[in-house]
């Protein structure tokens, strides 16, 4: 098995990002990702500078709508117009293109200090038919969790890992029961990476979070049965393919790097693997084996919604009691302070 860092959801100077798509690729090369998707504000303006970077493939969709009803796009052919009164025929034209659609930042909050509290959520609910949601995006829980100056600030200088306490609970809850109701949809990390120049007092341009920062901090792992093909059309299908599916984890890697985290379900005397993102029948004597990176782990096995087993250490197997989707949490454990919200594992789903 095979799993490949990237980073999901990145603005070039297409839209309002700070670089070109070359500086971002070498930003994601020297941050040693293996894939990243560029998504600029109603436009495909990247779609030709497609392609290997090095090691680095990078692919380009794009963020449709711009008040509200944020889409990633990904795999656009054609670039679909602004709609934000029925962001559910949006949906259903990305899909008709054979593109991938992930609902960005459902439930941003948005920061009294930045934009006069503007936010950007998703206000039509309940659509249907897109490929997953944008459960954990690191520009936009910054903003949420920016609510005074000296906190901020604080934070930002000193301590950046502790203004993300966890995916919002919100895009938790939905995402579960979206999975409770039998629809397969895929979690996904963002990081809404534009390396935002500000100037401070009228002297030095400092940069707000830069694309390299900001490539260790949200990413997505891919998960591929074959390695990452170096024919860029192939490289694009496979991981399409596994966001499309779900074969894929969040992993807050500013906490620990989620390399080496890995999530099967066994049956006994079959030797095939089921991964994440994929569907059996349900029946007993299957087996969920997960392994952390790390054996300062708490893993957490969630059942539509439910915590239903938990235990620490880098490794753990648990039999599914009934059928349904299975996902997997890892806190992080610290020498010192409680566990943190790190690695958030798509479903195994077992009908
Ligand atoms: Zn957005
Ligand atoms: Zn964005």
């Amino acid at each position: 098995m095979f799993s490949y860092a990237g980073n999901i959801h990145i603005h070039t100077l297409y839209s309002d990002g700070s670089a070109s798509v070359g500086e971002i690729a070498a930003a994601a090369a020297s941050a040693g990702l293996s894939y990243v998707i560029i998504t600029d504000h109603q436009t495909l303006a990247a779609l030709p500078e497609e392609g290997y970077y090095g090691d680095v493939a990078l692919l380009v969709g794009a963020e449709l709508n711009r008040n509200c009803n944020h889409y990633l796009a990904l795999g656009l052919l054609v670039l679909l117009p602004e709609n934000e009164t029925d962001p559910q025929e949006m949906i259903d034209q990305v899909r008709a293109q054979g593109a991938l659609g992930f609902i960005a930042h459902p439930f941003e909050k948005g920061s009294p200090l930045i934009e006069n509290g503007k936010a950007y959520p998703w206000t039509v609910w309940p659509v249907f038919d897109f490929t997953g949601l944008e459960i954990w995006n690191y520009t936009s829980h910054w903003r949420g969790r920016a609510r005074t100056i000296a906190r901020t600030l604080f934070w930002f200088l000193f301590n950046r890992r502790a203004a993300m306490d966890g995916p919002p609970a919100e895009a938790l809850r939905l995402w579960d029961c979206y999975i409770q109701s039998g629809r397969r949809t895929v979690g996904i990390g963002g990081t809404d990476a534009h390396a935002f120049k500000k100037r401070l007092l009228g002297l030095i341009d400092v940069d707000i979070f830069p694309y390299r920062f900001l490539f260790k901090t949200i990413n997505t792992y891919i998960c591929l049965r074959e390695p990452l093909s170096r024919d860029f059309a192939v490289a694009k299908r496979q991981i399409y393919g596994a966001l499309g599916e779900g074969r894929c984890y969040i992993s807050f890697d500013q906490l620990y790097p989620g390399k080496g985290f890995s999530y099967y379900c066994r049956c006994a005397g079959a030797p095939e693997l089921l991964l994440m993102g994929e569907q059996l029948p349900y029946r007993r004597g299957l087996e969920l084996q997960v392994k952390a990176p790390t054996s300062r782990s708490r893993i957490r096995i969630i059942h539509h919604g439910r915590l239903i087993a938990q235990a620490d250490g880098a490794e753990m197997l648990f039999s599914p009691p009934s059928p349904g989707g299975y996902r997997v949490e890892v806190y992080y454990r610290p020498r010192l302070g409680r566990p943190r919200p790190w690695i958030i594992s798509n479903p195994i789903y077992l009908t």
